[in-house]
């Protein structure tokens, strides 16, 4: 079912803080749906899949935020994946994602609809979208989540792991929308049901170009270097543990033999080892192969939340009381000045001289 909701939705200009009420009845659970070229990243799917799982508590109905031109398709894969509304804006300015207008349009929408939540993914784009969304909301937001549920008093609680080690924080939002980020990878995509329908609610937006203060004007993606990490089965991850065996060129020799991706810790961001895109965690990425190897990390939970669910964990460190082998299922522990270069040797001879 579609319907034009009959309002205009235009962007109120840079910071103007947006009133808040609540008309929407039942009230609404909303996820931000992130879509390059109209295909959905599948964290709009696992949070739609997580709202679904919510709304009932929140007494709520899932629904999507989806903002582009031409994306329209897409609607059909949010209903699939959970959405029973979906608020659809369409206008050519927004081919491309357009900081300014799109943290307006969503926070318009959320002032005159009044959703009782609104999570988006902890991407690159949604980091930014929310935190601009929550200002003008004047609302708070809960970054990098890696749970969600609903307490007692219908509240959603949003846990983050913690400063320190081995920590959750669990925080509420005391003003509606609460607001959160969720990380890629932390919620699984529900099944789709193609005959699942819902309402389409297309939103008329009279963007103009000079009401953006800067527009984006290409979006390039870079292609991973080696192997993808998250389609990768085997990782090798570095922290800055290796500083001792000279830095990560160990790292990536042991993975050219194992057939795996790398990724690392933020220590190896910061010494510039890796790029940043390869950071594993909380603020990174998170992985789930059959096998990952960690290096000379020492396991801050802000690590070892971007993997817990592999298939195997082992792990070298110094120290045999590092928190990581709390969850590695096998592990040594010694100097990698003395560890690495053995295991690359063993693992040449058995491919053969590698
Ligand atoms: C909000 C927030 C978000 C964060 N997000 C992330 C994130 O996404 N990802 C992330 O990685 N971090 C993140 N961090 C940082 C995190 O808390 C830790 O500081 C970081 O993971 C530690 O990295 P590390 O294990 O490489 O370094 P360290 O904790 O310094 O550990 C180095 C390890 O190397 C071992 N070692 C040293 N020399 C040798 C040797 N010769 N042989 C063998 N072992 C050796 C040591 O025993 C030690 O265990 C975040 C922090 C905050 C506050």
């Amino acid at each position: 079912m579609a319907r034009d909701d009959g309002k205009f939705c235009q962007p109120t200009g840079a910071g103007n803080r947006i009133a808040f009420r609540r008309q929407n009845s039942p009230s609404e659970l909303w996820v931000w749906a992130e879509q390059r070229r109209g295909r959905l990243l599948p964290v709009s799917l696992e949070l739609l899949g997580k709202a679904r799982e919510l709304a009932p508590a929140l007494g709520a109905v899932p629904a999507a935020v989806l903002l582009g031109h031409g994306v329209e398709e897409a609607a059909g894969e949010l209903f699939a994946h959970g959405a029973e509304k979906v608020y659809l804006v369409d206008h050519p300015l927004l081919r491309l994602y357009q900081s300014d207008a799109c943290a307006d349009l969503l926070a318009r929408l959320a002032g005159e609809h009044g959703p009782e939540v609104i999570l988006l993914g902890a991407t690159t784009l949604g980091r930014e979208l929310a935190a601009r969304v929550a200002a003008r909301l004047g609302t708070g937001l809960t970054a990098h989540c890696v749970d969600l549920y609903v307490n007692e008093e219908g509240r959603l609680v949003q846990v983050v792991p913690g400063l320190g080690r081995g920590t959750l924080w669990e925080y509420v939002c005391l003003r509606n929308p609460q607001m959160a980020t969720v990380k890629p990878g932390v919620f699984p995509v529900p099944q789709g049901d193609s005959g699942r329908r819902g309402e389409l609610v297309r939103v008329p937006c009279d963007l103009r170009e000079e009401s953006l203060r800067a527009r984006t004007l290409e979006m390039a993606e870079e292609e991973p270097a080696g192997v993808s990490l998250e389609a990768a089965e085997v990782v090798v991850a570095g922290g800055w543990g290796l500083h001792a065996a000279g830095g990560f060129e160990p790292v990536w020799e042991l993975a050219r033999l194992l057939g795996a991706a790398v990724g690392g810790t933020r220590p190896a961001v910061d010494r510039g080892w890796i790029p940043e895109e390869l950071m594993i965690g909380q603020s990174g990425r998170t992985v789930s192969p059959r096998l990952f190897v960690s290096l000379g990390a020492s396991g801050a939970m802000h690590f070892t939340t971007g993997f817990l669910g592999s298939g195997v964990i082992f792990a070298v460190d110094q120290n045999a009381g590092a928190p990581i082998f709390e969850v590695a299922d096998v592990g040594i522990v010694g100097d990698l000045r003395a560890v690495l270069p053995l295991l690359i040797e063993e693992l040449r001879r058995a491919r053969g001289g590698g």
